[in-house]
């Protein structure tokens, strides 16, 4: 299939290639300036704003400390009038590192590696945020405490707005079976931060070590994470579903990009795509109970949270053995 990104550009990389790389890609060199900036005091108040661009606090190397990144998108922002001079570093905006990965040190960035999450810019700041600022990729506006997505199929999606730039994101994800590197388009994708240990990912290898190389049904498979760390550990067969288009469109991607190559369908029943292990569909679990006529060892549900699971599980339960509500 060979994935590309929507935006045109060269997105989307080989993960091996990130994998190897995660913490030299954020590591300081020797040189690398470590400018103290206070988050919970106004930032016009400790250094001069005419003093910030593409120039304050960087490097030979060519990265800069997320602290300074981010005091460059918050100038910007004052400068455009969305924020105004008591502005701190704290409140300014939500900052998606990308790859993402569990950092236990602050991440001195490289151009392209950043996301913006604000409730408060508009297009023509964000614009001037991706022009401006080399270290941002892109500008979405939305609410963070707001989950991104379509819980069932009865309620509408919520979604962030890409205001400028690509928002293609990827986040490293460690498991048993090795690290895999998940893209999302995030203003489609819940934010989900990672950490060392996934708790989901926890859940799902208990129930994978009941089995002797079970088959799988991912019956809400988002970005695809959970099923492709099936295939991973080694199913013989893993179907994916998500009723949401873009998470099957990202799951696509995902497939690729973490070695499972995948080839569309030709528009045959329902299947979206399938490969070597897989296969690849977009409905509301209750209507895929109807279509698929095999049974699987594993069906994994991982619903929004707060969403009530009874009516998936029942529809899952004429699919698989064992439920796993993740
Ligand atoms: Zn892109
Ligand atoms: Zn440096």
């Amino acid at each position: 299939m060979g994935a590309k990104c929507r935006c045109g550009d060269t997105c989307i990389g080989p993960i091996s290639e990130a994998l190897e790389d995660i913490e030299l890609f954020y590591k300081p060199c020797n040189d690398c300036k470590t400018e103290k900036i206070k988050k919970f005091s106004p930032l016009a108040e400790q250094i001069s704003l005419d003093e910030i661009d593409n120039h304050f606090g960087s490097c030979k190397c060519g990265k800069r400390h997320l602290d300074i990144v981010m005091a460059h998108v918050l100038k910007v922002m004052i400068d455009e009038g969305i924020k105004d001079k008591k502005a701190n570093l704290r409140n300014a905006c939500v900052p998606l590192v990308t790859p993402g990965y569990p950092a236990n040190s602050i991440p001195y960035l490289p151009t392209d590696s950043l996301v913006i999450l604000s409730n408060e810019v508009d297009k023509r700041c964000a614009e001037k945020i991706v022009k401006e600022v080399r270290e941002v990729k892109g500008v979405l506006k939305g609410d963070a405490r707001k989950t991104v997505g379509i819980k069932d199929s009865d309620s509408n999606p919520h979604v962030y707005e890409l205001l400028a730039g690509c928002d293609l994101r990827c986040d490293i994800i460690q498991t048993p079976y090795g690290a895999l590197g998940i893209y999302k388009y995030q203003h489609e994708i819940h934010i989900e931060f990672p950490t060392l240990e996934s708790p989901k990912i926890g859940i799902l290898e208990k129930a994978l070590k009941d089995y002797d190389k079970p088959s799988v049904l991912d019956c809400t498979c988002g970005p695809g994470t959970l099923g492709i760390t099936c295939l991973k550990a080694g199913s013989p067969k893993v179907v994916f579903n998500d009723i949401w288009r873009p998470a099957i469109e990202t799951t696509l991607i995902n497939l690729e990009a973490n070695g499972f190559p995948v080839k569309l369908s030709s528009g045959e029943k329902k299947l979206i795509a399938s490969g070597d292990r897989f296969e690849v569909y977009s409905m509301d679990i209750r209507e895929l109970a109807n279509c698929l006529e095999e049974k699987f060892d594993i069906c994994i549900i991982d619903a929004f949270p707060g969403v009530d699971t009874a009516e998936f599980v029942e529809a899952a339960g004429k699919l698989g053995k064992k439920i796993v509500v993740i």
